[in-house]
């Protein structure tokens, strides 16, 4: 139950044609460690062309991040994404207001994250078909490096990048 539905080595290595293909219309990305590094103040440009394309195909996204800081927002401007800050993740009331502003079909909206007991366990929560990234960088929140503790224990058969 608790596994994603699939992995990726980077938000960048996602087809949109393959999402296009799975029937997937809505995208809730997280920010930190799947768009950019936890101390990275810009986006590098592969993120920057996937989120470009992710519009251009027509995909509606809305950021989802558990970060409380003007950076969020700012990021989301950039990217010209709606975005929820403090989401609170995985509790999953962040990811269903995201829902509510998608206005798409549960069928229809995949999540992309790089932790397993946040951005996973909230979609899955939520119903919703979920992308587990490897994280970007190693440094992060200190409670995340508990979190990345369990997710070792749990996902041994997690695939070397
Ligand atoms: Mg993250």
């Amino acid at each position: 139950m608790l596994g994603p539905d699939r992995y990726v080595t980077r938000l960048a290595d996602v087809p949109h044609e393959h999402l296009e293909e799975l029937g997937f219309r809505g995208l809730i990305v997280d920010l930190d460690n799947t768009l950019m590094g936890f101390r990275q103040t810009e986006l590098c440009v592969d993120h920057l062309a996937w989120c470009e394309r992710a519009h251009e195909r027509g995909f509606k996204m809305v950021m989802v991040s558990n970060n409380f800081t003007a950076r969020v927002t700012g990021i989301a401007n950039q990217l010209r994404i709606p975005c929820i800050p403090n989401a609170l993740k995985p509790l999953p009331f962040g990811v269903m207001r995201a829902m509510k502003m998608l206005d798409l079909p549960r069928s229809q909206i995949a999540v992309v994250g790089d932790q397993l007991f946040t951005d996973v366990l909230s979609g899955k929560m939520c119903g919703l078909y979920t992308i587990l990234t490897e994280p970007i960088e190693a440094k992060d929140f200190p409670i995340t490096k508990v979190f990345r503790f369990f997710e070792k224990l749990m996902l041994p058969e997690r695939p070397a990048p």
